[in-house]
């Protein structure tokens, strides 16, 4: 019943665990808050799952299917998508292009792919229009904000029918209009049944946004609420693993 699921998931780095067995279940059609603080693992989890990483140890299954995500490209067609902390896109490139980029498999290309510019603007024109985006398809993405290259993101990621969608830290760099732009996407995506993976510190965007939430600490899984059953004082103390006062004064 669950759209998502980690199991046992480790990975380690020269030095470091960074993950030591964590597990992660996410429901369909739910916003589900991934917390721990600065190193505690989160976007290493998320680089696991997208195939960035080869994880030492895990599971995943995505609609009881256990799958075996070998690269981003495989995550892409297997219905995963993550909008990164750090975006990778091709400014110089235009927002059509960018959408383009990375769609079909790369065994499909051939020596030679003749791209019809036409259809591909009038493609990615609608695929736009569908998230409620209207920007011209062949504007360099470079001209786009950094919110709105993460709403040309999300387009891409609905157009290719995602299932899952990976939001990590989206909002460290958005205005407050931004942010509220951003959770109307979310919402509406939420409602279309897609499942999305928020990670965030703020506290008032998980009460905002989130249903269920996970926290990590140190690499390790510490636990699982839905939002509206834990305290913003247990998240914190499950997140520093003690009691603290007065850091959200
Ligand atoms: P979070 O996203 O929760 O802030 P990270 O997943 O970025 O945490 O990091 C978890 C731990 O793994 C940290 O100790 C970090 O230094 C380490 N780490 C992450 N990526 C690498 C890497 N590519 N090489 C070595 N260590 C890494
Ligand atoms: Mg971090
Ligand atoms: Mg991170």
């Amino acid at each position: 019943e669950y759209r998502l699921e980690m199991r046992g998931v480790s990975k380690s780095f020269p030095g470091v665990k960074a993950l030591d067995g964590i597990s992660l279940k996410v429901r369909p059609g739910s916003v589900h808050a991934l917390m721990g603080e600065n190193g505690a693992g989160k976007s290493t989890l998320m680089k696991c799952l997208f195939g960035i990483y080869k994880m030492d140890e895990g599971e995943v299954y995505l609609d009881g299917e256990k799958m075996n995500i070998i690269n981003p490209d495989d995550a892409l067609h297997k219905g995963l998508a993550m909008v990164h902390q750090e975006l990778q896109p091709i400014p110089e490139r235009s927002i059509a292009e960018n959408m383009y980029c990375g769609r079909f498999p790369t065994r499909n290309y051939g020596p030679l792919k003749v791209i019809d510019h036409k259809k591909m603007n009038e493609e990615a024109q609608k695929w736009l229009r569908d998230v409620k985006m209207d920007f011209d398809p062949k504007a360099k993405l470079g001209t786009l904000s950094i919110s709105q290259m993460q709403s040309v993101e999300i387009a891409k990621a609905v157009s290719m029918n995602a299932k899952v969608v990976i939001l990590d830290e989206p909002t460290s760099s958005l205005t407050d209009n931004e942010v509220e732009a951003l959770f109307r996407i979310v919402r509406d995506l939420r409602d279309r049944g897609v499942s999305l993976i928020y990670i965030s510190h703020k506290m008032a965007e998980i009460r905002e946004i989130a249903d269920d939430i996970t926290i990590m600490r140190d690499g390790t899984y510490v636990g699982s609420w839905a939002v509206k059953d834990i305290s913003d004082q247990e998240i914190v103390k499950q997140m520093v693993g003690r009691e603290l006062t007065n850091i959200y004064p």
